[in-house]
């Protein structure tokens, strides 16, 4: 089974979907979630949805942000009712996009009632609350065998000391378990009051998560006796979960989202080739908020007649081994087969060499398996692969003989593989396939966080990358953000652009660059 079919059938017309969308971490969105995500006409979100979660949308997808704005609802929840009806009876998917569970203090059971109400078919999908996802990724299990058989989510926006409110302190005192409020920031000085009033003890632990599962968490650990100051003291806010009870003492000894090296570090990756989104994933997997920047666009090439006649070659059987490596060099290639008329069995003949994982991807997207993927990650391991394959094939005759290797690339790609391949005695044949060029701008808020110096660090991988950010920004960045650069070539250019390498990869790959990262930064 593929991943994508987990998800279940896409989003039908006419129908209204309440979607959980977790916690903030989008590993943490159900498969179903995404599948609907990613299939809707019309998407819903509110402010705790996870925002990036929306890139999955179609293009096409109307987004409405119906979310509070710090002074007022965007929209009522009578207005998002309608909203949803209306459009559901006008023939859209609609996605009703929300933050953790749609039923856990959510709305999504008014939501559901209006649907019913006026006859429109609906679908819950229930996400991942944030009840008890903040608190493990801060450490906090919410039951415990000898601690807690029990746990109870409660709204913390009602006030205790009002005679109106629908949360029984003296029973919540008394319960035997874990106490978990949601909305209790503001309020928690007076929650602890209520509580401690009606007989829990002054020293129970409280640990409170914000903004839980993301890069942005924070956690403050105090009792009740004492955590209202804290947070005061802190100037701790919303949205956080408060959890009450011995196993909030469990959190400094089962700690491990916060405490990974890059944790609350932010870091802009500029995006070149393939290779952006891949150091992206290690360093969040660290735990640092990465922001990718696209600094370069990729146009066809230069003479795109001379691709073509080497796509003719290709089907003619011409090359023993077309060498690709970036992905782009294969979107470049497959599309200029397609626009010959040609199709995947142009590469019948031909074995595929492929370096990066991301290379290899868009190869399989195109139908094609790589034959050969060197396990070093660099032009280097390419080229001694490949010969070392050519010698076990065909010996000195396949590698002098008249079947040539076929190297698409870029116009400004560095020359190594093509003398490492020569000096081999391997023929080569080169072609430029795509053309970088620098992208337009960055995004506003980049330029802001580039300016205001709201990045830790900038991972640098390639020279054009350092180039083309400067450009972009015309000038260097704010000086507290560390530079760190991918190796010598790209640490020069740096310094010639006027900027301060605060670390150097080695070895100079995505590797060493994430290590260069921490090193810098941790
Ligand atoms: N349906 C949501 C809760 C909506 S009420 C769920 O199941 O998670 C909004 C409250 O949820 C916030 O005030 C806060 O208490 C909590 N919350 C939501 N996301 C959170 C997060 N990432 N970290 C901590 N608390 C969060």
């Amino acid at each position: 089974m593929h991943i994508a079919d987990l998800g279940g059938e896409p989003a039908q017309p006419g129908t209204v979907y309440l979607v959980g969308g977790g916690p903030g971490a989008l590993g943490l969105i159900t498969t179903r979630a995404a599948t609907l995500l990613a299939s809707a006409d019309v998407v819903a979100y509110d402010r705790l949805s996870p925002p990036q979660a929306l890139a999955i949308c179609r293009d096409d997808a109307e987004q409405i942000y119906v979310g509070k704005l710090p002074d007022r609802h965007a929209l009522s929840q009578d207005q998002i009712d309608a909203l949803l009806v209306a459009k559901a009876a006008e023939g859209d998917a609609v996605v009703r996009f929300k933050g953790g569970d749609p039923f856990v203090f959510g709305r999504g059971s008014e939501e559901a009632q209006a649907c019913v109400a006026a006859g429109v078919p609906f679908e819950v999908v229930p996400g991942v609350t944030s009840a008890i996802a903040a608190p493990a990724y801060g450490g906090i299990p919410v039951t415990h065998r000898g601690a807690s058989p029990a746990f109870a989510v409660i709204t913390g926006h009602e006030d205790p000391t009002k005679p109106e409110t629908q949360v029984d302190y003296p029973a919540l005192a008394a319960f035997p378990g874990t106490l978990i409020f949601l909305m209790g920031v503001g309020r928690i000085g007076r929650i602890a009051s209520a509580l401690m009033e009606a007989g829990r003890p002054e020293d129970t632990p409280v640990s409170m998560v914000q903004w839980g599962t993301t890069p942005r968490q924070k956690q403050l650990s105090g009792t009740l006796a004492d955590i209202a100051e804290q947070v005061r003291a802190t100037g701790f806010s919303s949205p956080a979960v408060t959890v009450i009870g011995e196993v909030a003492g469990l959190a400094e000894e089962l700690r491990w989202f916060d405490s990974r090296p890059l944790h609350g570090k932010s870091v802009l990756v500029p995006r070149t080739r393939q290779q952006a989104s891949e150091l992206s994933r290690r360093l969040q997997a660290l735990g640092a908020e990465t922001v990718e920047a696209a600094t370069i666009a990729i146009e066809p090439p230069q003479d795109p007649q001379a691709l073509a006649d080497r796509m003719n070659r290709l089907a003619g059987g011409t090359y023993s081994w077309v060498a690709f490596t970036s992905s782009n060099a294969v979107r470049a290639v497959i599309d200029a087969v397609d626009c010959s008329g040609g199709d995947a069995r142009w590469f019948g003949g031909t074995r595929i060499a492929a370096v990066g994982s991301g290379t290899v991807q868009a190869l399989r997207q195109a139908g094609l398996v790589a034959d050969l993927v060197p396990d070093t990650f660099t032009t280097r391991g390419l080229a001694e692969a490949l010969v070392a394959e050519l010698d076990s094939r065909g010996g000195a005759t396949e590698r002098g003989g008249d079947r040539a290797v076929l190297l698409p690339r870029a116009d400004i790609a560095s020359d190594t593989l093509t003398d490492l391949l020569s000096e081999a005695g391997v023929v080569i044949d080169e072609v430029d396939a795509y053309r970088t060029v620098p992208a337009d701008a960055l995004a506003d808020d980049v330029t802001t966080r580039l300016q205001d110096g709201d990045f830790d660090a900038i991972a640098l991988g390639s020279s054009s990358a350092a180039r083309n950010l400067v450009d972009l920004l015309g000038g260097a960045p704010h000086p507290d953000i560390a530079i760190v650069s991918v190796g010598p070539v790209t640490s020069q250019t740096c310094r010639d652009l006027g900027l301060t390498v605060a670390a150097e990869a080695d070895p100079h790959d995505m590797d060493g660059l994430t290590q260069a990262v921490v090193a810098a930064i941790r």
